[in-house]
């Protein structure tokens, strides 16, 4: 019961304020967080290129309320590919973003988060990497993916996030499942009405499974986003069903989480990638993040009362 509370807070300002000034939380957003500057995400690409992972880097943000801020978004996705090019670790990193950090919601907002995304998208594919657009709640989707459809239009490895808890993704999944397209399958992060999404987590699970079979059954490249060792192992049943090599699928996890994991993954041949998530508006990132295990809570009041 706790998840739907903290989802709710992760949208509340007044909450926003008080935790993020609260004694103790940076310790615990850190587990999370890989730094708060490029300066800071780097060493944690390299290592990760180290250990035979592959990472995505999410410059954390959403919710902006300026076309200002949209701005600075695309700007600091600049940079971050800037340093990759100069550094040479294009060829290990993609980008993750979500579309309310590019504008989305404000006045005109499915063309300006467009106009923002494009250059981040351009970048990328001039230091041989790529972007995969980020799914929010579902109010976002049909403007996400129309955008995602006209990028691919100039840049077809451009990649898309579909969730299992919502009842539309059957049908996403059919339509995107076709060649040269990348889509990662995730459960969902979001609070979501029983009018759009399942509500419980065995329904999620059952539609991932439905879901990530057409997705390896067609002809597209699925990135299975999940933490989850029964779905992993499932994934990789499908995989082999679906007559697939290991280069053409691969994992994802968020950084933080099960990190031995990752390694593990890796290390009997999977391709393995880490969501990286770094900045300073790490707010809306770290609630979802609490709100997935309740037990983080317990670890974060513990971290904020010891203080
Ligand atoms: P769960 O059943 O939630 O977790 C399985 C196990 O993983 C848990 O028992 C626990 O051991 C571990 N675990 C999972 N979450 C946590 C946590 N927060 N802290 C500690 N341990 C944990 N959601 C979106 O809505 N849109 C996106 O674009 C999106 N992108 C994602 C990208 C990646 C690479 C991943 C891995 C997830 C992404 N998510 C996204 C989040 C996703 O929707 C789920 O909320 C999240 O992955 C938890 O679901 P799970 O599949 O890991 O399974």
């Amino acid at each position: 019961m706790l998840g739907p509370v903290i989802l709710a807070a992760s949208r509340s300002d007044t909450m926003r304020r008080f935790i993020s000034a609260a004694p103790g939380t940076k310790q615990v957003v850190d587990r999370f967080i890989a730094g708060e500057s490029v300066d800071q995400v780097v060493p944690v690409v390299r290592d990760a290129a180290d250990k035979g992972l592959e990472v995505t880097l999410d410059v954390v943000g959403e919710d902006i309320t300026t076309p200002e801020q949209a701005a600075a978004a695309r700007d600091a996705y600049l940079e971050l590919i800037g340093r990759l090019k100069e550094l040479g670790l294009g060829a290990r990193a993609e980008m993750s973003v979500k579309l309310s950090m590019f504008g989305q919601a404000l006045e005109n907002g499915h063309d300006l988060a467009l106009a923002n995304v494009r250059p981040v998208v351009e970048a990328a594919a001039a230091i041989g990497t790529t972007v995969t657009l980020d799914a929010e709640d579902h109010t976002t989707l049909d403007s996400m993916f129309a955008i995602h459809e006209e990028l691919r239009k100039d840049f077809p490895q451009t990649g898309c996030v579909i969730q299992s808890y919502l009842f539309r993704t059957e049908a996403d999944a059919r339509r995107l499942a076709a060649a040269g397209s990348r889509v990662r399958l995730v459960k969902g992060a979001y609070k979501e009405p029983a009018s759009v999404a399942y509500q419980s987590k065995p329904e999620i699970d059952k539609a991932y499974v439905r879901i990530l079979k057409t997705l390896m059954q067609g002809e597209g490249y699925p990135m299975i986003g999940s933490h989850d060792p029964r779905l992993i192992a499932i994934g990789q049943e499908l995989a082999r069903q679906a007559g697939r090599k290991l280069d053409e699928y691969e994992f994802q996890m968020l950084y933080g989480i099960r990190s031995e994991e990752h390694v593990r993954l890796a290390a009997e041949g999977h391709r393995m990638r880490v969501y990286t998530a770094y900045g300073t508006d790490w707010y809306g990132y770290f609630m979802r993040r609490l709100a997935e295990k309740p037990a983080n809570l317990l670890f974060f009041g513990r971290s904020v009362l010891t203080r």
